[in-house]
């Protein structure tokens, strides 16, 4: 299987503190990968690089065919091929949610205002926040909130989708809503490339799930093998924690 994503040797420093050191890695079309790892292994970093909002040191990644670490690359079309979201923060306040799910794709991908609302509409009816449209996000539950933002990265048909720990700051009965989300994008076929320490989701979700630490993949394998029978010492340690 051609990959759709293609990490080779990733180096990436802040300052004297290397974050990421030399990580490769292969996403396929429609695969969900959950890269785990204890706060500060890097996993922001990672999907950062990967998704160009970070520059990288060293290696190489492939998009399909493109060199997207290519100096000569326009970064900003590149990013319009990934969709993004984080932990907390991903609305703009002062936007309604409509506006905010149809913002990138009428600006960057020059979708006229009715097309793009008509199917924003299309995707919060589907995630049951069609009544939500005119509000502005602090109207919205953090869940709520969050679903808006997966709609807001997905509006655009990204190819790949980065999650970083979306559920993190969320109030623990809010956790279901949002993954339950993500479970129906996986089931779909979405390419997936998510940090988190859902580690039941992952398990459940995921196909592949990539330990992270110190800035270097200790393990990689399918989910039911790392999260059930890690054979690295570092993961099993790290697991522990989450049992
Ligand atoms: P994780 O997401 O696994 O918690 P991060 O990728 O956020 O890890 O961070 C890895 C390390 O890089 C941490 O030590 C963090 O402090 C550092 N780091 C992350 N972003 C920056 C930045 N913009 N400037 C300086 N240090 C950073
Ligand atoms: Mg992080």
């Amino acid at each position: 299987m051609t990959a759709l994503l293609r990490a080779q040797e990733l180096h990436k420093a802040f300052g004297e503190r290397e974050v990421l050191r030399g990580v490769s890695l292969e996403l396929a079309p429609h695969e969900v990968v959950a890269v785990i790892g204890a706060s500060g292994s890097g996993k922001s970093t990672l999907l950062r690089c990967l998704g160009l909002l970070e520059s990288i040191d060293d290696g190489r990644i492939l998009l399909g065919d493109e060199d997207i670490s290519d100096p000569r690359v326009d970064a900003n079309r590149v990013r319009a091929r990934f969709g993004a979201v984080f932990q907390s923060y991903n609305l703009f306040p002062h936007l309604s949610v409509l506006q905010n799910v149809t913002l990138a794709s009428r600006v960057v991908h020059k979708v006229p205002k009715r097309q793009a609302e008509e199917r924003g509409m299309a995707l919060l009816q589907r995630v049951g926040l069609a009544d939500k449209a005119n509000d502005h996000p602090d109207r919205l539950s953090g869940g709520q909130q969050q679903r808006a933002a997966i709609v807001r990265a997905i509006a655009t048909d990204p190819e790949i989708l980065l999650l970083d720990e979306i559920t993190s700051a969320l109030d623990p009965e809010l956790v279901g809503e949002v993954l339950e989300l993500v479970r129906q994008l996986a089931e779909d076929g979405t390419t997936i490339l998510m940090a988190t320490h859902e580690m039941a989701f992952a398990r459940d979700v995921a196909h592949r799930v990539v330990f992270l630490d110190g800035g270097v993949i200790v393990e990689e394998g399918p989910s039911a093998q790392i999260l059930g029978a890690p054979r690295e010492a570092r993961t099993r340690e790290f697991l522990t924690r989450f049992n």
